[in-house]
């Protein structure tokens, strides 16, 4: 049984030495119980929270403890009374091979009804924060102009769509030009622009001829800098993520900006609000998992993951989603479907 574990808490980004691969014996379930085999691990950006004993709304993982993550796994022995052999489920059984679990938590998947690893995706926690941060906080209006940040990954690819759905006018921001024709191509937005670009701002204020009404924030940094000037009165900002700040050691430098963003609050009386999607939401699950269901299945909604094979890749992977590298909802193929 291949784990990998936290070998030590990263200062700035990961590095591969944060990370050990050891191997121990496949467990046994007891009665009650079931032993998993992960096909698929998440590979999410709340995992660099886990790594970092700061404190946060969850417990960190703690040293030589596997890492934590969301699978969709089989069934492999059973000896409890719901599950059978070849099941496939949605589990929490972290960065490894083999898990055992009592049944808790788990959710039975219909490969029928969708590739099982959409679980982690789309038809999942991160398809979740798009909807209930996009609907619920941001209540796009059909007319207004909504800023998606990292809009080719796996939560933002589904805020884009769905303020499509509700009519808006779509711009995009993402890391680079095939990221932006895969969203003008694939994802219906109106424009798309490179954060990158040195002249990002005036791009920026340039497809956004009537302010912005909706951010949906989940980078900071220069992104949310271009932003703050071009919001409307009103404005909705769901604070859905940070990423770009995860591997600060440090504040960001320059002229403390707080008053600015106070101010902006205040004049544009602005709603800016945080939410973690289960904790706040959980109970709002099913309609999530109804709409979504039904949209993809009208052929609403376009998908893309980048699966990556093998277990012992998860750290590089995860390095990269850090630093912009994953194109689409990183997945590692862990085990054999
Ligand atoms: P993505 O699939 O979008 O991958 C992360 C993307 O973030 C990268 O591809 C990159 O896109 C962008 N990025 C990475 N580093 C930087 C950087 N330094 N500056 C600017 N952009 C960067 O990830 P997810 O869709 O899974 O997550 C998106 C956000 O949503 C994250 O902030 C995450 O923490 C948050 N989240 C919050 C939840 C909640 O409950 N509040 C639940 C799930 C996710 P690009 O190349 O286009 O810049």
């Amino acid at each position: 049984n291949r784990q990998l574990t936290l070998a030590a808490r990263p200062k700035g980004a990961p590095t591969q030495s944060d990370f050990a691969l050891q191997e121990t014996a496949i467990p046994t379930p007891s009665q009650g119980e079931v032993l998993l085999r992960t096909v698929f691990l998440s590979l999410d950006p709340y995992m660099r929270g886990r790594m970092s004993d700061a404190k946060s709304y969850a417990e960190p993982v703690s040293l030589g403890q596997t890492m934590v993550g969301g699978t969709v796994s089989r069934v492999h022995q059973s000896k409890h009374p719901d599950f059978n052999v070849g099941d496939w489920v949605l589990s929490y059984s972290g960065w490894q091979d083999y898990a055992l679990s009592n049944g808790e938590g788990l959710i039975k998947l219909d490969p029928t009804q969708a590739p099982p690893s959409y679980a982690l995706g789309v038809l999942g926690m991160p398809g979740f924060t798009a909807y209930m941060g996009l609907l619920d906080i941001g209540e796009p209006k059909p007319g207004e102009t909504l800023v998606v940040a990292a809009a080719t990954g796996a939560v933002g690819a589904m805020v884009a769509q769905i303020g499509k759905l509700k009519g808006c006018h779509v711009v995009a921001v993402a890391g680079g030009q095939d990221k932006c024709s895969y969203a003008l191509d694939n994802l219906g937005v109106d424009a798309c622009l490179d954060h990158k670009a040195d002249d990002f701002a005036e791009q920026l204020a340039n497809a956004c001829p009537n302010g912005i009404d909706v951010y949906f924030e989940s980078v900071g940094g220069k992104v949310l800098d271009a932003v703050l000037p071009l919001l409307n009165t009103g404005a909705r900002i769901p604070v859905c993520g940070l990423i770009s700040q995860y591997n600060a050691t440090s504040l960001p430098e320059g002229p403390d900006r707080l008053g600015q963003l106070m101010g902006t609050i205040l004049i544009k009386r602005m709603t800016v609000k945080g939410f973690i999607i289960f904790d706040d939401y959980g109970h709002r699950y099913p309609e999530f998992a109804k709409d979504m269901a039904q949209w993809l299945k009208d052929g609403k909604l376009h998908y893309r993951e980048q699966i990556e094979d093998e277990l012992d890749q998860a750290p590089n992977a995860f390095i990269g989603l850090l630093q912009g590298e994953n194109f689409g909802k990183l997945v590692i193929r862990v085990g054999e479907d």
